[in-house]
């Protein structure tokens, strides 16, 4: 059971046929505004290991692991896998894991998926856990893995080379979902739409953000798929800095089917953008 379908699409690459991939939050939500259910808690009763992202961002989960009495899922269990365990995480803030407003950058910023490269740690840390689970299915899992890692290291190159003409270039986003994707892609984040995670701006933030765009030829709006699009189309009306959608999760979008889909679509769409807003 993968609490997301990032996970979940890491988890099926690791696994193939030795498991069968369930997860939570339905796609195309946001994540971290994410309510479980009742029937959830049915769901997880059938579970033999749980993937969750960590830092956070799926906090909601130890609620249901409480009510089911299953202290192996918890984390640090024997059937709980932490995925971000071997990922360097940025923005290390120490907080709670859950900010007062609910959003789950506490910890440090959750998105980490984003970049292509932390799939190595995520992959080595799930293999491990069905892997523990499942002795015998260590040859599979491995092989699996070592064939998912070689195709997306090969990606990896496209990727970048597709959005090297861009080396350096300023963007700003609705939520800061980005940081570990720009750092791969070379790419300079200088500011956000929200001015907290989860909470909406002020017509003040919203002036010097034009501002700092205006100053540092920021040139596009990275928008999540799931999140409101007015004040981005606003900002981009204003300034005429182009709005591009991205997908954060995999599902957010219909093209990000899986987790190689998911960089595949966003690359491409941000490379689109940049190469015709540099026109
Ligand atoms: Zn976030």
């Amino acid at each position: 059971m993968a609490t997301t379908s990032d996970v979940a699409s890491l988890a099926s690459a690791v696994g193939g046929d030795v498991v069968e991939v369930k997860t939570i939050v339905p796609p195309g939500t946001d994540p971290e505004a994410f309510e479980p259910r009742v029937s959830d808690l049915l769901t997880l009763s059938d579970a033999d290991l749980i993937v969750r992202v960590g830092l956070g961002y799926d906090l909601w989960i130890d609620k249901l692991i409480i009510q089911l009495h299953r202290p192996e899922f918890q984390a640090g269990g024997r059937r709980s896998v932490d995925a971000s365990t071997g990922v360097p995480v940025l923005e290390v803030r120490g907080r709670n894991p859950v900010t007062e407003d609910g959003h789950a950058h506490g910890l440090g910023n959750p998105h980490y998926w984003l970049d292509p490269a932390n799939a190595d740690a995520v992959t080595a840390i799930i293999a491990e856990g069905i892997i523990g689970l499942i002795p015998a299915a260590r040859d599979t899992i491995v092989a699996n893995r070592n064939r998912f890692l070689a195709t997306l290291h090969e990606r990896i190159v496209a990727w970048m080379q597709q959005l090297a003409p861009y080396r350096g270039t300023a963007l700003v986003a609705y939520h800061n979902s980005w940081p570990y994707f720009a750092r791969r892609s070379h790419l300079n984040l200088i500011g956000f739409i929200e001015t907290k995670e989860g909470v909406a701006p002020s017509v003040a933030h919203l002036s010097s953000l034009i501002a700092v765009m205006r100053q540092s030829g920021a040139r596009a709006i990275l928008q999540e798929a799931y999140e409101p699009k007015n004040l981005s189309e606003m900002l981009s009306a204003r300034t005429g800095v182009p709005l591009v959608v991205l997908a954060p999760t995999v599902g957010s979008v219909p093209e990000a089917r899986d987790y190689l889909t998911l960089m595949d679509f966003n690359v491409g769409a941000l490379a689109r953008t940049l190469a015709t807003a540099s026109q």
